[in-house]
């Protein structure tokens, strides 16, 4: 493994829109900027995803002083949909305030109408809108975009961040980068469940190599998972874009059952009219109700109400100008996938989206090491607007830690060891356990099994103990034979360390909260649980600990609320 080395003013880890909005906000300053993107830049988040409007174009037609209050306090109740109350409000209020003119910036950068984009297409190419020009422009700005260069570690000295070191995926290359300044930003964790509509690339690499390096993480326990996800035998796992079509589909069970009403609080003059849009049918958008969408499709199934692990979306009477509203989104896939939707019902089961919970930032993005900064899915929020919040902030704060910053020479003992790290997987012989495609899988299929959707004490601790010998094989016996398969067995170490951040904290949380279900604990609980969720390695082991949530003039409800459809008990 020959040694190669860089030195910069800043560091980005990651090209999805929080790296690249990092990069152009550091490049305003004038100072050295490398981005490392473990892949193409395709394969991320930010491109799979439906558009930077999301939610908030519900929003844009509300005068703006009464456009940021409700988006910050949609963001704090977070509806059906994410966190309930259980988010830092000074954070919110800042995304509320931030997330509009960040997005309509975006044309600068080349992005065609930010606020109208109709870029739902097949898996990969959704926001390519977005991510596509600003490729373009933050290389023409300067910035130099390394692709194929997997970061694995972090360099520190004396508690301060230094740089960071990694490997190119194309030669194998040890690569080491001397930076005054990093910015993280290498999105969600989605890949380590089974089901997922989440690139392959989102393995949650920023959020175990922090941990590793003892930064402070929190709210790991809130993984969301969405509704909208194919579970039909030979059939790939896709996700089923948001378009006109999906907010008219007729979701039953095995027994024909419109089985929603039992888990949601329906609207006024709610119709339950079969072909109805849903906020004519229940009363309520589709969007706010994901979470719940998907825990009552997990219940139906695991109560015995399924059909082959899935529940039923029947699309076929969606008439043809509605699926034809939008070429390129749920008729082009229906082409794509050879599945007759028009004539027959598809089997639907949930899987992992995102991650909101993650690296502990400051409201600057700065991290519990000096030096490092946070932004994106890997550390406050899950979606394009916090993304491109935090991502303006992250980039800020290094930029103005670079700009004053001497360069420190890393310790070459602590470099050697890092590269010694990958030598010992490269150097082993191919075996029959160590195979880092089944150790990612067992993973995966652990975490579906028992910190998926529906979570128990039971299954967690189960899943805990199963994980602990996975770590140990991964330890033992994991092999690469060459950059592209050291990538992959790199990415499976911190696939297990992430789930056990995630299930530790999930099982600390003894509630049912937005995107968190606790089978055993079937109601939200504000007397005792309005607090985050901190974790930190200390001393070699995992601590937990809770701190209150951070509030804001939106007030929580006090009590416990009982959740729609879960099995209550007294506890
Ligand atoms: C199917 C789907 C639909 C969505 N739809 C919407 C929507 O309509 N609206 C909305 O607002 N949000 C949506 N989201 C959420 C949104 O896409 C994400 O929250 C956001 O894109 C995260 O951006 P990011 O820059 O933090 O991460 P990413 O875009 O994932 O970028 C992270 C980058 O870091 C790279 N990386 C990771 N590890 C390393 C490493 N070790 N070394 C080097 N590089 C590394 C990755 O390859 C990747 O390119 C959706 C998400 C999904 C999965």
């Amino acid at each position: 493994m020959e040694t190669k080395t860089l030195t910069t003013d800043v560091l980005v880890i990651g090209a999805g829109l929080a790296g690249l909005r990092a990069a152009i906000q550091i490049r305003r300053y004038d100072l050295d900027v490398i981005i490392a993107e473990k892949s193409t830049g395709r394969t991320n988040l930010s491109t799979v995803a439906g558009g930077t409007q999301g939610i908030v174009m519900n929003y844009w037609s509300l005068s703006m002083p009464k456009g940021i209050k409700a988006l910050y306090e949609r963001g704090v109740k977070g509806g059906a949909w994410e966190i309930m109350y259980g988010k830092d409000q000074r954070m919110e209020e800042i995304n509320a305030l931030e997330q509009v003119p960040y997005q309509d910036e975006l044309a600068e950068f080349g992005v065609l109408n930010p606020r109208d984009q109709k870029s739902y297409g097949p898996p990969g190419r959704m926001s390519w809108a977005t991510t596509g020009p600003m490729y373009k422009y933050v290389q023409e700005q300067g910035a130099k975009l390394m692709k194929y260069f997997n970061i694995t570690d972090i360099l520190t000295l004396d508690g301060r961040c230094v740089g960071a070191v990694g490997f190119d995926v194309v030669s194998g290359d040890f690569m080491v980068v001397k930076a005054k300044a990093v910015v993280m930003a290498t999105g969600g964790a989605g890949e380590c469940w089974e089901r997922n509509n989440t690139p392959v690339r989102s393995t949650g690499d920023g959020h175990a190599i922090a941990y590793r390096n003892g930064v402070e993480m929190n709210m790991m326990e809130y993984e969301s998972f969405d509704a909208w996800i194919i579970s039909e035998k030979d059939q790939p796992q896709y996700w089923v874009p948001p378009s006109y079509a999906r907010t008219m589909v007729n979701l039953t069970n095995a027994k024909g059952e419109d089985f929603l009403p039992n888990y949601m609080t329906l609207g006024e003059g709610a119709t339950l009219k079969p072909g109805d849009p849903f906020h004519i049918k229940y009363g309520t958008p589709v969007i706010d109700n994901v979470a719940t969408i998907a825990r009552a499709m997990a219940v139906e199934v695991l109560e015995g109400r399924g059909d082959d692990g899935g529940v039923f979306c029947d699309f076929t009477h969606i008439p043809e100008d509605v699926w034809m509203a939008e070429p390129k989104g749920i008729a082009g896939l229906h082409a794509m996938r050879n599945f007759d939707w028009e004539t027959k019902p598809i089997r639907m089961y949930p899987g992992a989206l995102g991650s909101w919970g993650g690296i502990k930032i400051s409201e600057e993005c700065e991290t519990t090491i000096p030096w490092l900064f946070a932004g994106g899915e890997v550390s406050y929020g899950e979606d394009l607007k916090y993304t491109l919040v935090f991502g303006v902030r992250a980039g800020r704060s290094g930029a103005e830690y670079a700009m004053n910053a001497s360069p420190i020479e890393p310790d070459p003992a602590q470099v050697n060891e890092k590269k010694d790290y990958l030598k010992r997987i490269t150097s082993r012989q191919e075996n029959d356990e160590g195979n880092p495609r089944a150790i990612r899988e067992a993973v995966q299929k652990l975490s579906m099994d028992k910190f998926g959707i529906l979570k128990t004490e039971e299954g967690l601790l189960e899943g805990l103990k199963a994980l602990d010998d996975i770590r140990e094989t991964a330890r033992e016996k994991m092999y690469a034979e060459d950059p592209r398969e050291l990538r992959l067995a790199f990415e499976s170490e911190c696939m297990i360390d992430c789930q056990e951040m995630h299930a530790k904290a999930a099982l600390m949380r003894t509630e049912t909260r937005g995107v968190h279900n606790r089978l055993d604990y079937p109601y939200m609980d504000n007397d005792l649980w309005i607090k985050d969720i901190r974790i930190k390695k200390q001393n070699g082991d995992m601590k937990l600990w809770t701190v209150p949530t951070r509030p804001g003039y939106v007030k929580v409800p006090k009590g416990r609320t009982p959740i729609m459809g879960l099995k209550q008990m007294d506890k």
